[in-house]
């Protein structure tokens, strides 16, 4: 936790549940960002959060943007970003957002299958496109799965295939699953990719820009690679498969930039047994998976906890939510103590939740409020 984030909690006692996020510690993991890889373009991906306060920030430093809808390059560009630095990056796009991006001066498109590629030929005339990639995820403690991205042998024709349409084949991109902790896993797609381009350099095709996409780990309860560890192995990776030929390089942090700027103050409303005395204690936070901590599904994410009794003596808990679903539990395999004090209307400050929290937030389930935000 920051210390302007401490300083504002005790000062202000904000009512609970709500998100307060530092936004020059936003500044801080974008500039750690680009020193790390200076020679990468950032594209902030919007959906990790998009309060405008971040956004503003962002424009002010001069990034660039990944949106997923049209509402998100709308935002973009009402923050003040211009158009070609925004990139429609979400490979499923309706065929009215296409065509308001596109008359809205948006430039740069992705897709991973010829259906896509046709409405964008069809919506956005022209424009630069890049082909995800499926790789492997291996390593990520939220994987993307099998939904998005194509193979390379299906990549190498739809490229040749957009500059039939009428589209400009600019490049392809990737995603190795969000919060991956293992380095090797974008060496492993640079190399996938770099066997892809020099298939299309043979075909005539020089494709001009590698998109590395997101997945660069924060710190939750456990240590990862420092982020100048990521961009040394990709650097090294580039280097070996490109050589001085190098492609422009753009990447699309979101959890990143954001997550360990946040913070969640959260309220307990019970601490109890119910009868089992050999079980963990239950303790009932004001927020839960509806809240916004949607990725504790599966106890994928597993945020660290501060209470104002830490020091004391802990016991064994699990954490649920607030609401009336059986689905509403926090971590009960995972491994969390809580000092045996605890009790109804302490507080519990949840960090690193500065991304994917306040937009995954139920507007109204049970009757409980969304999350307030506060961003200093
Ligand atoms: C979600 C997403 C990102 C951001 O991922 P992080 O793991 O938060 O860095 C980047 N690119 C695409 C296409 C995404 O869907």
């Amino acid at each position: 936790m920051t210390l302007k984030i401490a300083q504002f909690l005790s000062e202000k006692q904000p009512a609970t549940p709500c998100l307060v996020v530092d936004v020059d510690n936003v500044e801080e993991h974008y500039h750690s960002m680009q020193a790390a890889l200076p020679s990468a373009r950032i594209y902030y991906a919007v959906k990790a959060n998009p309060a405008r306060p971040v956004l503003d920030r962002l424009v002010f430093l001069g990034a660039c943007f990944d949106a997923a809808s049209w509402e998100e390059v709308d935002l973009c560009l009402s923050a003040g970003a211009r158009p070609e630095n925004i990139s429609f990056g979400n490979t499923v796009k309706k065929a009215s957002a296409i065509k308001a991006a596109y008359e809205a001066g948006i430039r740069l498109f992705v897709f991973d299958c010829i259906e896509e590629l046709e409405k964008l030929a069809r919506f956005a005339p022209g424009a630069r496109v890049y082909c995800r990639l499926l790789v492997n995820n291996h390593g990520a403690e939220w994987p993307l799965s099998r939904k998005f991205g194509t193979t390379t042998e299906s990549a190498r024709e739809l490229l040749l295939h957009a500059r039939k349409l009428g589209l400009d084949p600019y490049g392809v991109s990737f995603h190795v699953g969000s919060q991956q902790i293992c380095a090797d896993a974008y060496e492993a797609a640079i190399v996938q990719v770099g066997t892809l381009l020099a298939d299309l350099a043979a075909d005539g095709l020089r494709l001009r820009m590698v998109n590395l996409g997101g997945g660069f780990p924060i710190r939750y309860r456990d240590d990862v690679p420092s982020i100048a560890h990521f961009g040394q192995v990709i650097q090294r990776a580039m280097k070996t498969n490109f050589g001085e030929a190098l492609p422009e390089i753009l990447v699309e942090p979101g959890r990143f930039i954001v997550g360990a700027a946040g913070v969640v103050c959260s309220e307990v409303v019970l601490a109890s047994r119910r009868g089992y005395v050999d079980g963990p204690r239950w303790i009932y936070l004001d927020i839960g998976r509806f809240g916004g901590l949607a990725e504790t599904e599966g106890e994928s994410i597993r945020y660290a906890l501060r209470t104002e009794r830490d020091g004391e003596e802990t016991e064994r808990v699990a954490l649920a939510g607030p609401t009336c679903d059986g689905a509403d539990i926090l971590y009960e395999k995972s491994y969390y103590a809580l000092p045996v004090t605890l009790e109804a209307g302490d507080r519990v400050q949840i960090l690193g939740t500065g991304a994917y929290v306040s937009t995954y937030c139920s507007t109204r389930f049970n009757g409980f409020a969304p999350l307030s935000e506060h961003y200093i």
